[in-house]
């Protein structure tokens, strides 16, 4: 089951990740981060990652510091 890590604390709040992912498994959650807007969770009840790596390419600040395959 794939799956990724979030590092929170280097999210800066852009949204990319969210745009990108082909399954929208990455969504804003409540915690605000350094920006003063949401950082972003992964959100992936039904299992449905499949491990691309699209998140984690996208990201400028490498906040999606694992994709598990
Ligand atoms: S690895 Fe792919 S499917 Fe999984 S969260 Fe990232 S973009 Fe979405
Ligand atoms: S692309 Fe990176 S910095 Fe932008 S919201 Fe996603 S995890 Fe945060």
């Amino acid at each position: 089951m794939s799956h990724i890590k979030i590092d929170s604390s280097k999210c800066k709040s852009c949204y990319l990740c969210v745009d990108v992912c082909p399954k929208k498994l990455i969504k804003k959650s409540e915690t605000i981060g350094k920006t003063g807007n949401c950082v972003v969770e992964f959100d992936d009840k039904n299992s449905q990652c499949i491990g691309c790596a699209q998140c984690a390419m996208v990201c400028p600040d490498m906040a999606i510091v694992e994709v598990y395959r």
